[in-house]
């Protein structure tokens, strides 16, 4: 019989590798392992794989109780019916039913979330934003996700799509985004955005030791080339750190954070990108949303995905635990008081059966 600390089994499922942990409730890694997606290959044959890699880490942790299975997933997705609707990186991945196919193969309950969204609850819980009740998280990579802890509860929306500000609009005539509009955060300020504005630039004639990267042209290579005082690439990295600073701004506004957690390849490019954004904040931002503010890297780095999984996991664990009880502050937030975070399938009451006799165990 399983005697050690119960288990949550992590899934992070990025676009060209998948990870998997045994994480405990404090929350502590255990155990990981890491293999290639496939991002060409069949949702069903990476489902497969992870089921396999889920049992691999399983067998590692042979004391414990695993109480359920998280899953990080890039977006959009819906948390309650476990569906990865479309998944940047992973063409093949439309309407996945995630949650109910890991479940069936795993045998265990299967919670999903915005990998974004998790990383903010895993900042928020464990890393830069420690003991935070008003976080702003935002992830600045080859795209911009982001995730917003609001009253100790992580804002998902109706159909948990909410905290999406990569894709605020800043300038309406803007440069166009890959979601179809035009001016969006991410157009401006993530890797992508980068390079392909740095592409127009020089297609419309600015001269640059960019041109050299032809089609291999990267966020890095932007960033090398700033250092190295390429006059273009330093100027795209600093309308990108005023569009992150805009967005910034917009975001304090709205959710008067304690602190804005940023993480993500592209906010590692440092001072460049950080001062022109601190400056827009500083002078632009209402004084009062600026007071005691904290604005500060993650702290996690590749491990948010994990953490935040599995803190989903124990925290919807320890909400059922104490039906009615206001003492834990549970992850999720919602309009009423009385549904938990469902299961993310349709045998929603079967799940809870289940979680009440592992509930009942020491
Ligand atoms: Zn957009």
């Amino acid at each position: 019989m399983a005697t050690g600390d119960p288990i949550a089994i992590a899934v992070d499922l990025g676009g060209t590798q998948f990870r998997v942990a045994a994480i405990t409730s404090e929350p502590r890694i255990l155990h990981r392992a890491a293999e290639p997606t496939g991002a060409e290959a069949a949702p069903d044959v990476v489902i497969t794989d992870i089921a396999r890699a889920v049992a691999g880490v399983r067998a590692r942790v042979p004391s414990s109780p695993v109480i359920g299975l998280g899953v990080a997933a890039p977006g959009p997705l819906d948390h309650l019916s476990g569906v990865v609707f479309h998944a940047p990186n992973l063409p093949m991945w439309r309407d996945v039913p995630l949650a109910h196919e890991l479940r069936a193969r795993t045998g265990l309950p299967v919670l999903l979330g915005n990998d974004a969204n998790l990383a903010a609850l895993a900042e928020a819980r464990c890393g830069a934003g420690r003991g935070a009740e008003h976080l702003v998280y935002l992830t600045v990579s080859t795209g911009i996700g982001s995730g917003f802890v609001v009253h100790g509860h992580l804002l998902l929306g109706k159909h948990g799509a909410a905290a999406e500000a990569g894709h605020m609009t800043l300038s309406l005539d803007g440069p166009l985004c890959g979601c179809g509009n035009r001016g969006c955060l991410e157009a401006y300020a993530s890797g992508t955005g980068l390079v392909n504005r740095a592409r127009e630039a020089m297609a419309s004639g600015r001269t640059s030791a960019l041109a050299g990267r032809g089609a291999d042209l990267d966020a890095r290579d932007i960033e090398t080339a700033a250092l190295g005082g390429d006059g273009l690439a330093r100027e795209l990295i600093e309308q990108a750190g005023t569009a992150l600073g805009l967005g910034v701004r917009n975001l304090l506004h709205l959710f008067n954070p304690e602190v804005v957690v940023i993480g993500g390849g592209v906010a590692r490019i440092g001072s460049p990108l950080w001062d022109p954004m601190l400056r827009v904040v500083e002078s632009d931002a209402l004084s009062v949303y600026r007071q005691d503010l904290r604005i500060v890297p993650a702290a996690l780095a590749d491990d948010s995905g994990l953490l935040g999984a599995a803190l989903l996991v124990h925290e919807t664990r320890s909400e059922s635990r104490v039906p009615g009880s206001e003492v834990r502050v549970p992850s999720i937030a919602r309009a009423s008081r009385a549904p938990k975070l469902r299961a993310a399938d349709s045998e929603l009451e079967t799940r809870n059966a289940e979680r009440e006799t592992l509930n009942a165990q020491p």
